[in-house]
């Protein structure tokens, strides 16, 4: 298959869009991304959606945290076929460049067009999953389109714990074929997908008086190459909180310093690039810290030499006023979790070549009056590793003691890809002949609401299909504007083939 080549933008009337194909698609792209709609702040867009499918006399149903669900009929001679779920998800992922001051309350997201992709300016640009609404509102306004009955998912919360789909209430759906709209590459059907489940791992502090006269200093590991922890954990990418972990075993048994405050990572879904701790040390043991630090500084970069070649190791002194240091039970505590908390891949599937099928990544740690926290983030592909990697975290807190528990949230549970799927052999069929060749069949480590869905609706058959876009959660997110029409002509020919 061959993709289009890119084309020239067309800035009429203010719109960055105008001129790209398919129109009906990028209207609906402009109008969204016109709106702010971070996570939690989805009522805005959900009303607008509502508004619009009233206005076509469409049956609405909007619950109390701006889930929709929309209802419409099949057109002439599909009246009667197999309702088909189409989904997609409201919000987006808010982040920006440093020194980027963009209101995600107030603003919409800033488009640009560069080459054949189209970005934010300075931002995300929210193509996830934007691009799902905007298919989804492209079929509900259509009448050219042959489909069997619709009914239309847009979920809120997806980016922070698929809130919204877990909420959401499956019974109102009477479909049981379902296509999600929050995949990323053209040539492919998403068929199967891992779960995941959060882990808050916490240890109580216990506090002493700090000495005076010691100096504060701060360690700190940066530079790394980060990533998202499911589409990017089999690169084996070092985590700063964990070698942060190593780094402060040695602080604590060899130099005598004390911690006073520990913190690193960004979101729940991204391998940590960056983490610290503030510490406070006799001025006497500095030079025997720096040494000692260096040199295994020197062993983590060799170690990742290959995947984090920026990787950065600082001892700095810090501005940082504190009267009070972690008591030695409670640092100890904090170095055994760091450092002997799964980390990274833990298996890989037998069944499917390359695949990871279970992983932890400690995502968060921070430390307040109370407690350290160190949340972590399991995807599995099999529930039962899930929960065993979960226990084995929970016997890490028993062995720890000290207080030390483990609490587990946002539980979401996996998609196993089903070779005889319904949906899956209609979308190669639909593939094949709209582009006279074979589709590729992913399977992912990465975890999406659809799982939910699952266990919402009694033998519910999924897939996923999306135009190309790179980078998602990231200021570098972008689409690809030539491939959307290549997934819009799958999208209808799937319709076409989902008569029956
Ligand atoms: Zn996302």
């Amino acid at each position: 298959m061959s993709f289009p080549a890119g084309k020239t933008v067309d800035k009429r009337d203010n719109s960055i869009l105008a001129g790209l194909e398919p129109a009906i698609f990028f209207g609906f792209f402009e109008e969204l991304s016109a709106i702010p709609r971070g996570s939690y702040s989805e009522k805005q867009v959900s009303d607008h959606i509502a508004d619009f499918a009233r206005a076509r006399g469409f049956e609405v149903y909007q619950d109390e945290i701006y889930n929709l669900l929309i209802k419409k009929p099949g057109t002439p001679g599909y009246e009667n076929s197999p309702t088909v779920i189409l989904h997609g998800h409201t919000d987006i992922v808010c982040e920006s460049d440093e020194g980027v001051d963009h209101d995600f309350k107030n603003e919409g997201i800033k488009l640009q067009v560069i080459g054949d992709f189209i970005h934010g300016t300075g931002t995300t640009l929210g193509a996830d999953n934007t691009v799902g609404v905007a298919f989804a509102m492209s079929l509900l306004a259509s009448d050219d389109v042959p489909h069997p009955p619709l009914e239309v998912v847009l979920t809120v919360q997806e980016e922070v714990g698929k809130g919204g789909a877990q909420h959401f209430d499956g019974t109102k759906l009477s479909g049981k074929r379902l296509l999600d709209m929050n995949w990323h590459d053209p040539k492919s059907l998403f068929a199967g997908c891992a779960g995941d489940i959060s882990v808050r791992f916490k240890i109580p502090v216990q506090w002493e008086p700090r000495v005076s006269e010691q100096t504060a200093l701060s360690l700190r590991i940066s530079g790394l190459s980060s990533g998202h922890s499911e589409f990017d954990i089999h690169l084996e990418r070092a985590n700063a909180i964990v070698q942060l972990g190593r780094l402060l075993r040695i602080v604590i048994r060899d130099t005598g310093a004390r911690v006073a405050e520990v913190k690193g990572g960004v979101n729940r879904y991204v391998i940590p690039g960056e983490a610290e701790a503030i510490i406070s040390i006799d001025a006497s043991r500095i030079v025997d810290l720096r040494q000692r630090i260096e040199a295994e500084a020197a062993s983590i970069a060799l170690e990742y030499n290959a995947s984090d070649p920026n990787l950065k190791v600082t001892v700095s002194e810090s501005g940082r006023q504190f009267t009070q240091v972690f008591s030695a039970q409670s640092a100890r505590a904090l170095v055994d979790a760091l450092n002997l908390l799964p980390n990274g891949v833990q298996s890989k599937s037998l069944q499917v070549e390359g695949l990871v099928e279970s992983s932890n990544t400690v995502a968060l740690l921070s430390s307040d009056e109370e407690a350290i926290e160190i949340v972590n983030t399991v995807p599995s592909a099999v529930s039962s590793r899930r929960y065993n990697i979960v226990d084995k975290i929970r016997q890490l807190s028993e062995l720890i003691g000290n207080g030390a528990s483990v609490e587990t949230f946002a539980d979401c549970p996996e998609w196993p890809y089903n070779p005889h799927s319904r949906m899956l052999n209609a979308a190669k069929a639909a593939y094949e002949r709209e582009f006279g060749e074979q589709p590729h069949v992913e399977v992912s480590h990465s975890s999406l609401e659809l799982g939910l869905f699952r266990k919402k609706v009694l033998d519910i058959d999924m897939l996923s299909i999306g135009p190309e876009a790179f980078d998602v959660h990231t200021t570098r997110e972008r689409l690809n504007h030539t491939t959307v029409d290549l997934t819009w002509r799958l999208l209808k020919s799937l319709l076409r083939e989902l008569r029956t």
